[in-house]
């Protein structure tokens, strides 16, 4: 005997057609919102109190946020710690900028991963 196949669900398509932002920016937000980011981030800076940027230049600055290397839309673990970064905001900023660019980059090759 054959089993019934299952029923096409339209609303399954409509719920994704309406979505409110680009799904990545959404992901982001909500993955930045996080308990578990926002307490293993800080346990990352305790860990690592100075800018890792600021100090490849010599200088010594207090680290203000946790950047992920390989940005968090094109990373395969986001929780993975080898990938993160202790910044100071200056550092962030630029860093985002070109995070940006390479997330560009990624789709007009048609990819998503590294
Ligand atoms: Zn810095």
């Amino acid at each position: 005997m054959k089993k019934p196949r299952s029923k096409p669900r339209p609303w399954h398509i409509a719920k994704a057609q309406s979505r409110p932002a680009p799904m990545e920016n959404r992901k982001r937000i909500e993955f930045y919102h996080t308990t578990r980011w926002k307490k293993e981030s800080r346990l990352f800076r305790m860990e690592n109190p100075v800018c890792k940027r600021c100090e490849t230049k010599g200088l010594v600055v207090p680290s203000e946020v946790t950047d992920h290397r390989i940005p968090l839309e094109l990373c395969e673990d986001p929780w993975d710690h080898n990938n993160w970064d202790a910044l100071c905001k200056k550092c962030n900023n630029s860093k985002a900028a070109a995070d940006k660019k390479l997330i560009k980059q990624h789709k007009q090759n048609g990819k998503d991963k590294f």
